[in-house]
């Protein structure tokens, strides 16, 4: 069942009920992944595909030809477990930023699905993907977000009717900077989850831990975020012979107060009372607890998704698809071509 959505904007279609499922497709960076949201905006599971390095970092040709090779059954596991193809109304996908070889795939699997059932295709913004539908499932209102993923650090609020980054890492993104470290100790890709474990276990050896021996540089600038210099001060502490978990320890307190210093920070400028979390280093249960601290603190309140909409994720591509199916209008074939460097700031926000 095909909506209405011929005329942009029109009252019929900001009901909050649109008949059928919207399909989305992530493939922004080391995941492919397929998942939909209903006619509500409840997402289904998403069923994804990871990149895994056997060494060394992404290389965005491999990732492409990752995801080339598992588009195909990820699909058909996804019509088979979670929608019937006759309930697509639309095709979501994430048009960028992220690694222009992976882009594409997602982007070719998704024209083609659009021309093959006869619906629209829907370009999204993958960064505001993870705003909204922390925002939908927190049922959080005018967050300021901080966005911690591999690629990504940025902390961004909805000013004058976008998204605007409020301040981000100069250099590389939190999650890179911690796979970086684990990959440097034999930790295989993604490094977050092991370097929280080893500082867990560092927590219960250690009931009373200090810093003393253990300090790395201040990463804030600013509004902005810098992690090389704190990535080689803890691969030097590791190489002059402190404990591996007490360094990850380190690692996690100084790398996650420094986000939240520049989100609370951001949180008073904008005069926001509502933190969201997003990204997948955002699954860290202390980063988490910093967040809920710090806006207690404040007065506020601090939202996180469940983990599996933290990390990329189809259902997230979806959610933000239907708000533009909803709000605005679907792309054209002819505007459909991907985004490297598509910033957050770019994408109109027409819903509330
Ligand atoms: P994303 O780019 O948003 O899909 O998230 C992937 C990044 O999240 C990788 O850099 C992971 O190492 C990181 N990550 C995932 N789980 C955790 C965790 N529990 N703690 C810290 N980082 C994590
Ligand atoms: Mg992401």
């Amino acid at each position: 069942m095909v909506i209405d959505i011929s005329t942009p904007s029109c009252e019929a279609n900001r009901s909050r009920d649109i008949k059928g499922v919207v399909l989305g497709i992530e493939s922004t960076a080391h995941t492919f992944s397929i998942g939909s949201v209903d006619g509500m905006g409840v997402p289904s599971k998403s069923i994804s595909a990871f990149v895994r390095p056997v060494e060394g970092g992404i290389h965005p040709r491999e990732a492409a030809d990752h995801h080339a090779q598992h588009a195909g059954h990820i699909l058909r596991r996804f019509l088979d477990e979670e929608v019937a193809i006759s309930d697509i109304i639309a095709i979501a996908f994430s048009q960028g930023p992220g690694l222009g070889p992976c882009l594409r795939i997602g982007a070719s699997v998704a024209r083609s699905l659009a021309m093959r059932l006869d619906v629209p295709l829907v370009g999204v913004n993958h960064c505001v993907a993870h705003i909204e539908v922390g925002r939908e499932r927190c049922g959080c209102d005018d967050p300021v977000l901080l966005y911690a993923s591999g690629g990504n650090t940025q902390v961004i609020a909805r000013l004058d009717g976008r998204y605007r980054v409020l301040g981000e890492t100069l250099d590389i993104g939190i999650g890179n900077m911690l796979d970086k470290f684990a990959r440097e100790q034999g930790i295989p890709f993604p490094g977050g989850p092991e370097i929280e474990r080893l500082a867990q276990k560092w927590l219960l050896d250690n009931p009373k831990p200090s810093l003393d021996g253990l300090e790395l540089p201040y990463a804030v600038q600013g509004m902005d975020l810098a992690f090389s210099g704190i990535l080689n001060a803890a691969l030097n502490l590791v190489d002059r012979g402190e404990p591996l978990e007490a360094v990850c320890w380190s690692l996690q307190e100084h790398a996650f107060a420094a986000c939240v210093e520049v989100a609370e920070r951001a949180m008073a400028h904008a005069g926001k009372s509502e933190l969201l979390l997003g990204g997948g280093v955002a699954c860290n249960e202390r980063l988490r607890g910093m967040c809920s601290i710090m806006s207690d603190n404040r007065g506020g309140v601090s939202h996180v998704p469940i983990k599996s909409l933290c990390v990329d994720n189809g259902s997230m591509i979806a959610t933000l698809g239907r708000l533009q199916l909803l709000w605005g209008k679907p792309t054209e074939l002819s505007d459909s071509a991907v985004r490297q460097d598509l910033r957050t700031d770019e994408t109109p926000i027409l819903w509330n």
